[in-house]
C-alpha cells in the first residue's frame, strides 16, 4: 500500500521508532556512488525528494493549506539533507534545503527585506542542544567561551517584520522566501495588540521590529467551529489559520480574525545602550509590544530546566508553541557569530516532540465495554507522538467514524498533547487505498454474538447480551453483589473477580452454586476455611431479598434504584413485569420511552431469562410487594407541567388527559415536578427542567402514555 504524497522510497515504515528517527528515512542508500548508473540513481532520489518538498513548501507557505503533517515533512527534509551530506557533489542547484519559506504571493506588493529574515535550526534532544552550545563555543575565542544565553517561547505562527518611522507604524511584511516578503500593512493594522503608535520611540527615525503573528487557541477553535457551520474552509492548525488570515486580500476579513503579535527581535533602530537580547525584549515590552516569557540561562542544564518548565505550562498558554528558542544573549556576539545561508549560528529552536503525526490505521476493532457499549478502537501502525509510542486510538463511536469518514487502511493524523488520550484528528482522504471499504457497525457482539443495537437517539451501539456476555459479566457480578442490590456482604470485588477468572462464576446465578465448590475456593484463592464459610453464609442470607432490590441487581440499563422500586410497585410481581408490554411499562412513574424499551428487551433476551430462572431455582425469593392503594390512576401522585406547542391537541386537552390519569398539572417547574410535557419550541421551562433533572416527555411519548399513539 503506498502513500502518493510521499515518494516511493520514503513511505512511512511500520516501526515503533519516532518518526524523526533518521534510520527510517532512506531505504539503504548505496554508500558510494561508484559509477554513472549509481550517480543517476542518487540524483533520481534527490529529484523525487526535491519535487515533493517543493510541492509541500508551496502548500504550506504559499497556500496555507498543508497536505502533510509537519513531522512527515521534516522526515522528507531530513532524507534529502542526509543524501546531500553523503553526496555533496551531486547536490542539485534548486535544492530547497537552504531555502527559507517560499516565494511570496504575487497578489501582494512584494518588498525586499533590508536584511534577510532567516529561519532557525532545530534540535529535539538534550544532547543535540549541548552540541549546539559546543558549536557556538568552537567559534568563540577562549575569553568568550560559555556565553550567557537567553531562552524564549517558540511561537507557532507567521514571522513578520514591522517598520516604524518616528514612532508611527508604516509597514508590515511577511518573511516570504527570506529575501522578499508580502506587504500586509493593511491587514496588520487590524491586529488588536499591534501598536500603531510608539510614543517612546518617537525619536527613532526607523525602528524595525520582528516577531510572530499567532492566532490564540480559543480564537482558532471558534473560527473553525464557525467555518464548519458555514461549510467554509477549516484550517489545519492555528499557524495555518494565522497565516491564511494575515494574507487575506480583504483587510475586513483579517480584522474579523483573532490575531495577536509577539515581538522577538529588533532588527534596526535599537538604542545603542541595549547590549543583550533579554534587554532588547524588555525594552520592546516597555515601549508597548507584547513579548513572550524570557529566561537568561548560563548552561545546558538550566536550558533543560526552562524547556521542561515550558512543557509543563504549554497547555495553559493561550497560543500554540512548538518549542523554545535559545539565543546567545550578547548582541555583539550574535553579530560575530553571524549566520549560515538559512539560519543564525547564534540561535536554535529546541523543539517539542511532534504532537500530531501521521500513520496508517491498520484496522478497526470493536470492543465491548463493561456495560455493553460497543466502541471502535483504531489499530495503528505504531508511531511516536508527543513523546509516547501509540498503537491504539479510540474512535469513540460509530457516529465519529462516519463524521471522520475513516476506513481501515487510511493514513490518519494522530494527535496527543500532554496526558490527553490520543485521537484521530484528520483523515487523509486523498491517500485512501483504492481497495478500502466503508466501515460497518457489527450486527452481532464480537464477544458473545448477541445482536447489537444502536438506538436512534444514542451515539453508542450496545450488545444486547446482557448477563450472558462475558465482557459484561464482571461488571454485572460486581453490581449484583453490591450493598444496594443483593448486598452479599463478605463477597468482595477482589474475590468475585478471582472466582470469575478461575471460571467458578460466570453469571450472577453461579454465585448461588459456590457452596458446591468450597474446596476449590480454598485452594485456588488461598482462602481460609472460615472466610469461605463467611462468604457462603452471606450468599445464603442474600437469598431473602425484595423484588425492588432484585430488579435493581439485574443491572438493566436505565434502571436505577428508584426505577426498580417503581417497577416493583407498578407490577407487584416479577412475572407480570417480565411479560409487560412497552405501553404498560410506560405507565410506571419515572419510566420513559428509552427505559421502557431497555426493560422490555432485557426480559426478551433468552440468556437473561435463563439466569433469572436459575436464580429463582437456587432459592432467591422475596415477600409479596405491598402495592400502595391508589385510586387506580396510573399517574396518581404525579405533578406535570406542559410547555411548547403540541401538534395533536390543544394544551387544555392534554391537561385534561393528564388529569384523567390522576396527575396534577401545574404552571411552573420545581424540583417536585414529576415530568415536563414539552411540545415544539419549548423555551425556558425546558432549560429549567434540564437544570433540575426533571424528566422531559416528548409529544409522541405522551400520546403513547395516554393511549393515543
Ligand atoms: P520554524 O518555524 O521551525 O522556525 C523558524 C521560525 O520560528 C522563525 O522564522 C520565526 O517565525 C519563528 N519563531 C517563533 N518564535 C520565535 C522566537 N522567539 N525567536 C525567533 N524566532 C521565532 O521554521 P520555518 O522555516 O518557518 O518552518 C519550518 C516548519 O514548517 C517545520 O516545522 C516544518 O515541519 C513546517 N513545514 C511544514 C510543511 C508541511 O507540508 N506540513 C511544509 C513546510 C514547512
Amino acid at each position: 500500500m503506498t502513500n502518493p504524497i510521499l515518494p516511493t522510497d520514503f513511505q512511512p515504515t511500520p516501526s515503533s521508532e519516532p518518526t524523526t528517527d533518521k534510520s527510517t528515512n532512506v531505504s539503504n542508500p548505496p554508500s558510494i556512488a561508484t559509477d554513472a548508473t549509481s550517480n543517476a540513481a542518487i540524483i533520481a532520489q534527490m529529484r523525487t525528494l526535491i519535487d515533493a518538498l517543493k510541492t509541500h513548501n508551496n502548500a504550506y507557505y504559499v497556500l496555507d493549506n498543508p497536505i502533510l503533517e509537519d513531522s512527515e515533512y521534516d522526515q522528507l527534509r531530513l532524507s534529502l539533507i542526509e543524501l546531500e551530506e553523503e553526496y555533496p557533489d551531486l547536490v542539485q542547484s534548486d535544492s530547497p534545503i537552504n531555502q527559507v519559506g517560499d516565494m511570496p504571493l504575487s497578489a501582494f506588493t512584494q518588498v525586499t527585506h533590508d536584511t534577510p529574515m532567516l529561519s532557525l535550526g532545530n534540535v529535539f534532544e538534550y544532547d543535540d542542544l549541548r552540541d549546539f552550545m559546543r558549536r557556538v563555543n568552537d567559534r568563540l575565542s577562549v575569553a568568550q567561551q560559555s556565553p550567557e544565553y537567553e531562552m524564549e517561547l517558540k511561537l507557532d505562527g507567521l514571522a513578520v517584520s514591522l517598520k516604524y518611522e518616528y514612532g508611527k507604524f508604516v509597514q508590515a511584511v511577511t518573511r516570504g522566501d527570506g529575501q522578499t516578503g508580502e506587504d500586509i500593512t493593511q491587514n496588520a493594522k487590524t491586529i488588536r495588540n499591534l501598536p500603531l503608535w510608539l510614543a517612546d520611540a518617537a525619536d527613532i527615525a526607523l525602528l524595525e521590529v520582528r516577531g510572530e503573528v499567532v492566532m490564540p487557541k480559543a480564537g482558532f477553535e471558534r473560527l473553525n467551529r464557525l467555518a464548519l457551520e458555514n461549510d467554509d474552509k477549516v484550517f489545519a492548525n492555528p499557524r495555518n489559520a494565522a497565516a491564511g488570515s494575515l494574507r487575506q486580500l480583504d483587510p475586513s476579513i483579517a480584522a474579523s480574525r483573532p490575531l495577536a503579535f509577539y515581538a522577538y527581535s529588533v532588527n534596526q533602530g535599537l538604542p545603542e545602550t541595549i547590549e543583550t537580547q533579554s534587554a532588547a525584549l524588555a525594552w520592546l515590552g516597555d515601549i508597548g509590544f507584547s513579548v513572550s516569557a524570557v529566561r537568561v540561562i548560563q548552561n545546558p542544564r538550566e536550558a533543560q530546566e526552562y524547556y521542561e518548565s515550558v512543557i509543563d505550562k504549554r497547555a495553559q498558554l493561550p497560543f500554540e508553541i512548538d518549542g523554545t528558542v535559545i539565543k546567545v544573549n550578547s548582541l555583539a556576539l550574535q553579530q560575530q557569530l553571524s549566520f549560515l545561508s538559512r539560519e543564525p549560528r547564534w540561535a536554535t529552536a529546541y523543539k517539542f516532540p511532534a504532537e500530531t503525526v501521521m500513520t496508517r490505521l491498520q484496522a478497526i476493532d470493536w470492543q465491548v465495554g463493561r456495560t455493553g457499549q460497543i466502541t471502535p478502537v483504531g489499530k495503528l501502525e505504531p508511531v511516536k507522538v508527543g513523546g509516547v509510542t501509540v498503537s491504539n486510538v479510540t474512535l469513540h463511536n460509530f457516529g465519529e467514524i462516519q463524521r471522520l469518514d475513516v476506513r481501515a487502511g487510511d493514513m490518519v493524523s494522530v494527535h496527543r498533547a500532554g496526558d490527553v488520550i490520543p485521537k484521530v484528528t484528520r483523515v487523509w482522504h486523498g491517500q485512501r487505498p483504492a481497495d478500502s471499504v466503508p466501515v460497518m457497525l457489527p450486527s452481532t457482539c464480537p464477544v458473545c454474538d448477541s445482536p447489537v443495537v444502536l438506538p436512534d437517539d444514542e451515539a453508542l451501539a450496545r450488545c444486547t447480551g446482557g448477563l450472558f456476555c462475558p465482557a459484561q459479566q464482571q461488571e454485572a457480578l460486581i453490581h449484583f453483589v453490591s450493598r444496594r442490590a443483593m448486598d452479599i456482604d463478605g463477597l468482595g470485588e477482589r474475590w468475585l473477580i478471582g472466582f470469575f477468572n478461575h471460571g467458578l462464576v460466570k453469571t450472577v446465578a453461579d454465585i448461588y452454586q459456590l457452596h458446591n465448590h468450597q474446596e476449590e475456593l480454598i485452594t485456588l484463592e488461598k482462602l481460609g476455611e472460615k472466610s469461605v464459610q463467611n462468604i457462603i453464609s452471606a450468599i445464603e442470607a442474600s437469598k431473602q431479598t425484595t423484588l425492588a432490590r432484585f430488579i435493581y441487581a439485574l443491572g438493566i440499563r436505565g434502571v436505577g434504584e428508584t426505577t426498580a422500586q417503581n417497577l416493583a410497585q407498578q407490577f407487584g410481581d416479577l412475572d407480570t413485569l417480565m411479560s409487560a408490554s412497552i405501553e404498560k411499562l410506560l405507565l410506571t412513574p419515572d419510566v420513559g420511552a428509552i427505559t421502557a424499551e431497555l426493560v422490555y428487551k432485557f426480559f426478551r433476551a433468552p440468556h437473561n431469562i435463563e439466569v433469572i430462572t436459575a436464580l429463582r431455582e437456587a432459592g432467591v425469593h422475596w415477600d409479596k410487594v405491598e402495592q400502595k392503594v391508589s385510586t387506580g390512576q396510573p399517574l396518581d401522585g404525579q405533578t406535570w407541567v406542559i410547555t411548547g406547542a403540541l401538534h395533536s391537541m390543544a394544551r387544555d386537552e392534554a391537561k385534561a388527559k393528564l388529569q384523567a390519569l390522576g396527575a396534577k398539572v401545574s404552571g411552573s417547574i420545581s424540583a417536585k415536578t414529576t415530568a415536563l410535557l414539552a411540545g415544539e419550541k419549548a423555551g425556558s421551562k425546558m432549560a429549567k427542567a434540564e437544570k433540575l433533572g426533571v424528566k422531559v416527555v416528548g409529544e409522541e411519548e405522551f400520546l403513547a402514555l395516554v393511549g393515543e399513539e
